[in-house]
């Protein structure tokens, strides 16, 4: 037998409810914010990640499905299925040059993402992002209405007790003022850091702060070490920038917690970083992802613009929300006359109820046994329903039945 491949997962049966659920949640919350849905597709340019993304990030260096398509004679180009969903849509921002209409140029996008990863709980090699990028506001009122909309995102789909961590990494002044205090204090400590930490180093010292080896931890716990990272580094600009922020927070009642050990996976976060967790989730607990980048689109080939956005993981989002059940039917048409029976479905369905009848003529006491399964009534259309043109309808929560003269009253 032909299996899944190792982590991806089917999504049937009941699980699809609760799919479609969230799914409709979040195009109710972001759309209701003024964010427009972006599809952009599955597989990119490898460069675009390389670049986009950052060569120093695990992603890039280890979970990315790349392969050559065209092969030698064709001069071979080198794909890559997206394993994030920022970099497509910085390209297709910078493509369709969407700069130009008046900002802010707010959006929203759902899709499976691909990481070559270890599988484990919440962790999966195909999985699912839904998330928000808002380009054109440098204003921290920006960083406040992405944070808020993936807040109330989370309370639409009943989960309002998330720990939503925050940090600010500075500017690119600042911030490498801290890479280097933060390279200088870690010197010492070189040969006793993880191997990616060793490598972390050279290309992004920052992101040794988030490294959760246990080696490179207890270093991050020496005193001058520690004095050094909880240190505040950050230049006036960006300290007005993150105060604002989170009075803004405050104001909306969104508690937060400060981490000053939060630098987040990619290369291209400035100021603001979050993260959305939950204890229940073990040690996967992170639900949502964000924060500022000012860089990327510029970088990527676009003019400079302001840039906001988190993703959030829908298998870790799937595994905290209550299971939705399937929605029972309007009517189940019990009828051995399947002529006529699948003639009133048809004409139920087009008036948006939701109706199914049985397609095998089988016998009265099956049928009902069926529909008391999946619906909230049966319609009856014995021979005389069918002769003398009425409906009985049986109320199948308290087994009432009525006599209905005219289709009108089904709908
Ligand atoms: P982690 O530290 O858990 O690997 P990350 O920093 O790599 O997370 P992001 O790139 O920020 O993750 O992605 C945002 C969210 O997407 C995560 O918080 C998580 O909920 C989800 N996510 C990331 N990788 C996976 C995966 N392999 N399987 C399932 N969900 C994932
Ligand atoms: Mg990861």
């Amino acid at each position: 037998m032909i299996k899944a491949q190792r982590g991806t997962k089917d999504i049937f049966g009941e699980e699809s409810y609760t799919w479609q659920w969230i799914l409709n949640n979040a195009q109710n919350v972001f759309q209701n914010a003024g964010f427009q849905e972006i599809k952009t597709p599955i597989f990119e340019a490898t460069e675009l990640f390389a670049r986009g993304v950052g060569d120093s990030t695990d992603i890039v260096n280890k979970e990315m499905y790349t392969f050559q398509v065209g092969g030698i004679e064709k001069n071979a180009t080198s794909i890559t299925l997206r394993p994030e969903n920022t970099a497509g849509v910085v390209r297709a921002f910078i493509e369709h040059n969407i700069v130009r209409q008046s900002p802010p140029q707010k959006f929203w996008y759902f899709g499976p993402m691909f990481r070559y990863e270890r599988p484990q709980a919440g962790r999966q090699r195909q999985f699912h992002q839904v998330g928000v990028e808002m380009f054109g506001i440098k204003e921290p009122s920006a960083d406040a209405e992405v944070i808020m909309s993936a807040v109330e995102f989370l309370k639409s789909v009943g989960l309002d007790n998330l720990e939503v961590e925050l940090n600010t990494l500075g500017c690119p002044k600042c911030k490498n003022d801290y890479r280097n205090s933060i390279k200088e204090i870690l010197k010492p400590h070189l040969e006793n850091l993880c191997d990616d930490c060793k490598m972390r180093y050279e290309k992004n010292p920052l992101r040794i702060l988030d490294c959760k080896n246990e080696d490179c931890q207890k270093i991050f716990e020496i005193k001058e070490v520690k004095n050094v990272i909880l240190n505040d580094y950050i230049c006036d600009e960006c300290k007005d920038h993150f105060d604002t922020l989170t009075k803004y927070l405050d104001d909306l009642g969104i508690k937060y917690q400060r981490n000053k050990l939060l630098v987040r996976g990619l290369d291209y976060y400035n100021r603001t970083v979050f993260e959305i967790k939950s204890s229940a989730l073990g040690s996967q607990s992170a639900v949502c992802g964000g924060g500022r980048y000012d860089g990327l689109v510029e970088m990527l080939g676009g003019a400079s613009t302001p840039a906001v956005g988190f993703a959030m993981g829908v298998e870790r989002l799937f595994t905290l929300v209550e299971k939705q059940e399937a929605p029972k039917l309007d009517y189940f048409i019990v009828s051995t006359n399947t002529k006529e029976a699948i003639k009133l479905a048809q004409k139920l369905r087009q008036q948006n109820k939701k109706v199914e009848f049985d397609m095998q003529a089988r016998k009265f006491a099956k049928q009902l046994e069926k529909a008391s399964k999946i619906a909230k009534n049966a319609i009856i259309l014995g021979e005389d329903e069918i002769n003398q043109g009425f409906y009985s309808i049986k109320n199948l929560e308290t087994g009432e039945q009525t006599k209905i003269e005219k289709f009108e009253n089904l709908i």
